[in-house]
């Protein structure tokens, strides 16, 4: 489980920004084509953040569709799972988005 080295480093990341301050939430965004399961980072999330200013920090998270643009068509699709097919057919697509795994917002205070 891959997420648990992930959470591990969003909680570390998280920790040192906060700087001593408790952390109220923190909204990540993750891909649908990263891989990364946020079900799995919600578990996750509860184990790194015990000890830490993330302890009983709110867990937002953004899930954002794959995008990317078919080498054939031209065409700009939106990919709701992990299966990249054109419209057209096309399985030959250039992935844009939806790999990302990332920090969008941080609320921090007592
Ligand atoms: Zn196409």
């Amino acid at each position: 489980m891959h997420e648990l080295s992930i959470t591990r480093s969003v909680v570390d990341a998280v920790t040192e920004h906060a700087g001593g301050s408790a952390v109220r939430s923190l909204t990540l965004e993750i891909g649908r084509l990263s891989g990364v399961l946020p079900d799995a980072v919600r578990f996750c999330f509860e184990l790194c953040a015990a000890g830490t200013p993330c302890e009983g920090a709110q867990l937002v998270i953004v899930d954002t569709p794959g995008r990317a643009r078919c080498r054939d068509c031209a065409a700009d699709v939106e990919l709701p799972d992990q299966i990249p097919l054109c419209p057209c057919g096309s399985a030959n697509l250039e992935i844009t988005g939806g790999q990302q795994l990332k920090i969008r917002q941080l609320e921090i205070g007592d």
